[in-house]
């Protein structure tokens, strides 16, 4: 190799050099950047009605009386005892799917009926005074479906960050267990069943 082939050599692997760092330098962007996830963003549910035999095609005839004619399903059932030993994740509405509660809400308050001291989506659950038996309750509605699900009663000294409780008809909710890695630490768990 004479002196200018060696010299050409050199300019043409430099040549060639310059493209390949470039394309190195995007891929070193591109990997310093993780690829930004869309943000969840939550959107108000439409409202869903439906007429009585389409409520009664796609609900139980207890869960029909519950949330269509706001009836109460008997203290310390089969589904209550059900409740009480499930674990994480949330409680959505049998009738429409709406997340309505959820573990970390869930309290033992002996009452015989499911409880919380808040709603986990506060926009899905709405409120007004019954009096059904005589006397103003609060009755807790769905939102959504605009269905029966119980009662709220305030002030009864229970030792929750609200000292509300929500009382619900466990045969309206449906439970949708966590994820697995979106389960709390087992110290936490303990919380949602003190008191059991
Ligand atoms: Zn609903």
């Amino acid at each position: 190799m004479n002196k200018r082939n060696f010299f050409l050599t050199l300019v043409f692997i430099g040549l060639l050099g310059v493209p390949v760092f470039v394309c190195f330098e995007i891929l070193n962007t591109l990997d310093a950047k993780p690829i930004a996830k869309p943000e969840k963003v939550e959107k108000t549910p439409q409202p869903v009605k439906k007429s009585s035999d389409e409520w009664k095609k796609i609900l139980t005839p207890e869960q029909y009386r519950i949330l269509r004619e706001a009836g109460t399903e008997a203290p310390n059932g089969k589904v209550y005892q059900e409740f009480k030993h499930q674990g994480a994740g949330t409680y959505v509405c049998a009738g429409c799917d709406t997340e309505l509660f959820s573990s970390k809400e869930k309290f033992d308050s002996r009452c015989g009926w499911p409880s919380f001291y808040d709603p986990s989506k506060a926009k899905n659950v709405k409120t007004s005074v019954d009096w059904h038996l005589g006397y103003p309750r609060t009755e807790v509605r769905c939102s959504v479906c605009d269905g029966h699900l119980g009662h709220v009663f305030t002030g009864e000294g229970f030792d929750t960050p609200t000292d509300k409780r929500y009382c619900i008809n466990g045969t309206v909710l449906k439970f949708v267990p966590a994820k697995p890695s979106a389960q709390a630490p087992k110290g936490k768990q303990k919380d949602a069943s003190e008191g059991k």
